[in-house]
């Protein structure tokens, strides 16, 4: 565990405090039913905004955390990432890049406007290029669900949130924006949302020629992980949903996928050469 996560984890605690008084959920769920809409997946921030905001969050996070310092492996993943985004569902525009961080702990997340981030660590326990992409896939479903932002209208609630974009003269909103999402956002982003990344995990993987099988094989690591290593996992992994739902939910999903004529990819030379680099 290094500095800046116990930073990031410090500035989270006394941000959740502030956004838990400010939020006044009774009201926001109130509001979310008058205007008629399913509060589950209630976005008041417009995809310009975010791509907005996920610009300046993505210098904090880089700032914050030390990007992985191998061209090679840095370039392996963008292109892996914009090999697999065309098989997103992309309804909203939302761009998708990958980078690595270096980071032992077993992580990865997703910040809005599509920035998306994996650890070192994580690389070093996948053992195929379908079991990483599978995980990429996760992330990608978070971005173009659009769950940060989702999460950003709910935890500071519709009034907060109106007067924030509205009256957009105040230009402090991207700073308070960056604020949150530097501490509350790399928690989870909830149940059902990380359930809904998992679904969409396994048709992307599979959309994208992978073997999706794959996906759930890294779960499996997971599990084990949580006995053998627990420390080596971090918080995110460790919330619900529970891993052995997840691996359910991954399993049922897989069941639905047309695999008749399809050979899919499970490991590629250059994923191998790439994982050699990993230290
Ligand atoms: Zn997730």
């Amino acid at each position: 565990m290094n500095h800046s996560f116990i930073r990031i984890h410090t500035i989270l605690a006394s941000l959740f405090i502030t956004v838990l008084i400010v939020a006044a959920p009774g009201a926001m769920i109130a509001a979310g039913q008058d205007f008629g809409f399913d509060f589950d997946d209630f976005n008041l921030i417009s995809v310009e905004d975010e791509i907005e905001i996920g610009k300046e969050l993505s210098k904090e996070v880089e700032s914050e955390y030390q990007l992985y310092p191998d061209n090679e492996v840095q370039r392996y993943v963008r292109e892996l990432g914009k090999r697999v985004a065309p098989s997103a569902p992309n309804a909203d525009n939302i761009p998708l890049s990958v980078k690595v961080i270096k980071d032992d702990e077993v992580n990865a997340f997703t910040i809005p406007g599509g920035y998306i981030y994996i650890n070192s660590g994580l690389i070093r326990r996948v053992d195929t290029e379908a079991e990483l992409v599978g995980v990429i896939a996760h992330e990608m479903g978070h971005a173009v669900k659009r769950h940060g932002t989702e999460q950003l209208t709910q935890i500071m609630g519709v009034n907060m949130v109106m007067g924030l974009f509205l009256g957009s003269d105040a230009p402090d909103w991207q700073y308070l924006v960056g604020d949150l999402f530097s501490s509350v956002g790399l928690l989870a982003y909830g149940r059902d949302n990380e359930l809904q990344a998992d679904r969409l995990a396994v048709r992307i993987t599979h959309a994208a020629g992978y073997d999706a099988t794959q996906f759930l094989t890294f779960m499996y690591k997971l599990q084990d992980l949580e006995d053998s290593e627990p420390s080596a996992l971090t918080e995110l992994f460790s919330t619900h949903p529970s891993t052995s739902e997840r691996i359910t939910n991954i399993k049922t999903e897989i069941s639905q996928l047309d695999t008749k004529n399809t050979r899919p990819i499970v490991n590629t030379r250059n994923f191998n050469n790439m994982k050699r680099r990993i230290r």
